[in-house]
Parts: C-alpha cells; structure tokens; sequence
C-alpha cells in the first residue's frame, strides 16, 4: 500500500496505525480505500528560506508546510526548528497530528511544518531575521480557517512571537492565525503548559482505571527532554505528589537522587528559557548526577515520561525499565517509543499511553485558543484548565472504550488508533471522494 521506503519515519507510523485497525481495514473494503487518500497530504509546500547573521553573512535553509487533511477542521499543527527537519518527519508528524487531533474532539484538521534550521548558537536577531524570512513565504498558505500553525521542538514563545509580527505586517490583520501566541496578543492561558499537564492528567486516569487508587501520589518519575512538555510535565507531576527524577537534553541526562525540587525546576527553567543553556552547565549543583551522552531510561522509576523526540525510547531502554520495576510509560513527545521497545514493553505487561492521546492536551488547548480568537474572549487560566481536565478524561475514555470494543482491553494505543480512525475515516466517506 505504502511504497515510499525512503520516508523511513512516516513509514512507521503509517505501519503502526495499519496494524491496529488491521481487522477494519480488511472487513470493510471502504475503510480501506480512504486509508489509500488519508495517507497522501492533501498538499505539501517547500520553500527557500533566507536570511542574514549578525556578521553579515547570507544563508539558506529550507521551509516546509505538509498541509495533510483538511477532513475535520482547519490544518493545524506545529512547525519545529531542528537540523533534523525532513520531509519524512514532517509527514509522521502531520500524519499522528490528523489521529491526535481527531481524538480532542475540537474541530481540527492536522498539518506540520518547519524547517531545517538550528536556533542552538543563534543570537534573538538572527532567530528573528530566520522567523521572519520563514513567514513571508508561509503567510501565502495559512490564516485562520485556512491552516493554524503553533510551536514544537525549537519553536517556542519567542519564535512564535516573531513569526506573528511578521504575519501582521505582511497581511495587514490582527487575527488567530498561529497558536502559542502570548497571553497579551491573543494567545490562550494554559497553552504553554497543556502539553505537559496534559499528559500527567491523561496518566492519573491510566494509572486509576489499571486499579492504582492513589494515581501517580508517591510515583518516581523519569523525565526525559527539559523543554516545553518536560518541564510542565514535571510541574504538573510535582502538584499532583510525585518526584522528577530526571531532566535531558540532547547532551545528556541530569538525575536527583532525592527528586527534583520545585526551585530545582525553576533553575531549569531559566537555564533553558531565558539563558538557553545546556543541562551541563548546572552539573555542579551538589543534589545534581550529570551523566553525559546517557539517557534517563537506565534509572529506577515507578513511570517514565519520554518528552524529547522521536524513537528516544529504543528496546535496550524498555529493558532496563522493566527491569528497574518501571510499570507505566506515557508518551509526552511524539513517537518517542521504537516499535521493538513497545513490544517489551507491551509483553512486559508495562501501561501505555501513547502519544496521540496522552500528549493532546496542547493542540485542544490551541482549539480553545482559536475558539477564543474568533469570538474576541478570552477565558481565565482556571476555566482553560478545566476544560484540558475534561478534554484528557474524554480521551482516556473514548481509547479505552475503543480498545475494549475491538477486543484489546488496556490497550490504550490500538484504542485510540481506532477510535481517531473511525472519526476521520466517517467523515472522509461522508465528504465524498476528495
Ligand atoms: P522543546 O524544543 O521545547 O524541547 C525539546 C527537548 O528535547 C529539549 O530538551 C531537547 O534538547 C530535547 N531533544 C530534542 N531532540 C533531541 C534529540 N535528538 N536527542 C536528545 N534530546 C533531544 O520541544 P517540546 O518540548 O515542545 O517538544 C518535545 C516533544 O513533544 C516533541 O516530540 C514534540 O513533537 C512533542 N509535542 C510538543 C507539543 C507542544 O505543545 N510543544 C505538543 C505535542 C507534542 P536539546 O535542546 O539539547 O536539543
């Protein structure tokens, strides 16, 4: 069905999400069909990027927007600055965004973007410069109904709020055509952490319907990554009585003996936030373990929270957190976990949550922050938290009644596979064959 073996990345997903709606795909001829269009993006644009460094010197990167299904919604997903960017991943990305997406049940259709450009080293000028020659192409493919971009890796606030200023200046409107805007400009509260809180509120109902009555109180938490879903992960985590064990980067691995503190997390986010530093450079605290080039998967924990990048997560790691009385691993980033550590873990008996339902949270709270945007409200950080808190029982649910239904209780990643599926795959028919 899928010949392209040169997109190794979306190969993966498209392979996991045939596995798991397997038995739809072969009873029912018309399932199969829209699988064939769901998984060809309606468009994909590439385009040059250039611009100029402090010093004066030109240079080019390449854009990308992978606008995949306009079935549901608007296209909407984030863009990600990385050196890694290509378009196999942007697709995988694109791909799991229309599922996720999907399961929020907020009027979305799913997109990705970025480009191959690294924010590591560059002064605030230079990332300004890089923003605003990436939208003057990017302002001609999106607006509000059209296609609503927001952060990822290395696409945070401040790259958010260059590419809005630029949007403004070159369409001339003040209007909800990027997510993860500040809250003063017509961003939404909560939308930097609903990532990570997301994904904590979505493992308290795991860790409650699998019989565990007190949720994650008391639970060590390994954490990987120390960015956006990281660190609000670890917050979330820390007000709902748990320990962060564990921060990464891509340096390496900074573990707590006694668990990262509230003012341990404070640190952290200053040194990534605002002085854009390496976890190494606060080794010498004295509670601190650095472990260069290592990753957080060896230590002892009760859950695990992979919330760097793609395939972090490989089969040697589920071994050593199976065998270091590991029973949970919930998916902050997207795509964290090989298909080889799955399947130790699955056959370890270990709980999953995936990433398309555990990691939701920040796309539902863009589509509250475009719901916001279009009727000029602007709701209070309590009433958007509330509705991340029922969003995510929402989709605890809906995958776990999914999963039932085909036969495959607690498995919570084939039922929200099937579950997504099924809503996109409806509307697709219902649509026509566009
Ligand atoms: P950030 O850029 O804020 O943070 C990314 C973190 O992951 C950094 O600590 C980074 O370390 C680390 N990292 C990235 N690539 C690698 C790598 N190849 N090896 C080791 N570490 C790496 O990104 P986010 O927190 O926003 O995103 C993290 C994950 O969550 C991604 O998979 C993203 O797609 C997913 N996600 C994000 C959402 C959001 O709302 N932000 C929504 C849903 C999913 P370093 O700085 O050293 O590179």
């Amino acid at each position: 069905l899928y010949r392209d073996r040169t997109e190794p990345e979306f190969l993966q997903t498209v392979h996991e999400i045939m596995v798991s709606t397997e038995s739809l795909l072969m009873e029912n001829p018309k399932y199969f069909d829209v699988f064939q269009r769901m998984i060809e993006p309606e468009r994909v644009i590439t385009f040059r990027v250039p611009w100029v460094d402090d010093n004066g010197r030109t240079h080019v990167n390449r854009g990308f927007r992978v606008q995949m299904s306009s079935t549901l919604g608007p296209y909407k997903g984030g863009l990600r600055f990385h050196p890694t960017v290509n378009l196999s991943i942007l697709k995988f990305l694109a791909f799991e965004q229309l599922f996720k997406n999907a399961l929020t049940g907020v009027s979305l259709g799913a997109g990705k973007g970025g480009a191959d450009f690294d924010p590591k080293g560059k002064s605030d000028t230079e990332v300004m410069r890089f923003c605003q020659s990436f939208m003057t192409e990017l302002c001609k493919h999106i607006g509000p109904g059209v296609d609503v971009p927001a952060g990822d890796i290395g696409v945070g606030g401040r790259e958010i709020g260059y590419l809005y200023g630029q949007y403004k200046r070159l369409t001339g409107r003040f209007e909800g055509a990027l997510t993860g805007k500040g809250p003063t400009w017509g961003g939404s509260h909560i939308r930097p952490e609903a990532t990570g809180y997301g994904a904590v509120y979505f493992s308290e109902h795991m860790m409650r319907g699998a019989g565990h009555v007190k949720g994650l109180e008391g639970m060590r938490a390994a954490i990987s990554g120390s960015g956006n879903v990281a660190q609000f992960a670890a917050e979330k985590l820390l007000d709902l009585g748990a320990t962060p064990m564990t921060f990464s980067d891509s340096g390496g691995t900074l573990y707590c003996e006694t668990g990262f503190t509230r003012d341990h997390l404070a640190l952290i986010q200053d040194l990534k936030n605002n002085k854009r530093g390496r976890l190494s450079a606060i080794a010498d605290v004295p509670e601190f373990t650095y472990l260069p080039e290592s990753t957080p998967w060896g230590m002892s924990c009760d859950v695990a929270f992979p919330c760097a990048t793609q395939n972090e997560l490989k089969a040697e790691d589920a071994q050593n957190l199976v065998a270091n009385g590991c029973m949970a691993v919930v998916e902050g980033a997207n795509m964290p976990t090989t298909p080889e550590a799955y399947q130790c873990l699955k056959e370890s008996g270990v709980l999953f949550g995936p990433a398309k339902a555990a990691n939701a949270g920040g796309v539902g709270v863009s589509g509250l922050e475009m719901a916001q945007n279009s009727g000029g409200l602007s709701w209070t950080r309590e009433e958007v938290d509330s509705q991340l808190k029922d969003m995510m029982k929402n989709i605890y649910d809906e995958t776990s009644a999914a999963a039932l239904r085909v036969g495959q209780p607690n498995d919570l990643r084939t039922g929200a596979d099937v579950a997504a599926f099924l809503r996109v795959a409806d509307a697709m028919i219902d649509q026509g064959c566009v």
